[in-house]
C-alpha cells in the first residue's frame, strides 16, 4: 500500500500514513503532537510489478543464477527420468538391475 505523508498545521512535522487510495484521507491526527496534519503531495513512491522488477535487474545477475543452477542437483534434466521405474507390460514394476 502507498505511503501518504500528512503536515501538522500545528509543529510542521510530517507524519507518514499507510493507506489504501480508497481509505485516503484528508487529514489526519499528528503522530507528534496530535494537532490536525493535513494531506502533502510527497514523492509517489512506485511500485512495480514482479516483472518488471526482474527486467531491471542486471543481466549478470542471469548469468549468476544460470551459474549456480547448473551446479545443482535440480539443473539435470534427465534427472527424473533416471529415477523412473521401468514398467513391464503388464504394468508391475520391474526390479532394478
Ligand atoms: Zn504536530
Amino acid at each position: 500500500m502507498p505511503v501518504y505523508e500528512y503536515r501538522c498545521g500545528r509543529c510542521s512535522e510530517i507524519s507518514s500514513v499507510v493507506s489504501s487510495v480508497s481509505n485516503l484521507k484528508s487529514e489526519v491526527s499528528c503522530e507528534h503532537c496530535g494537532g490536525v496534519a493535513n494531506h502533502i503531495i510527497s514523492r509517489p513512491s512506485v511500485h512495480l510489478s514482479k516483472t518488471s522488477k526482474l527486467e531491471r535487474l542486471d543481466p549478470r545477475y542471469d548469468k549468476m543464477v544460470d551459474k549456480a543452477m547448473s551446479s545443482t542437483q535440480n539443473a539435470e534434466p534427465d534427472r527424473i527420468l533416471k529415477r523412473m521405474k521401468p514398467f513391464s507390460r503388464d504394468g508391475s514394476v520391474l526390479p532394478h538391475k
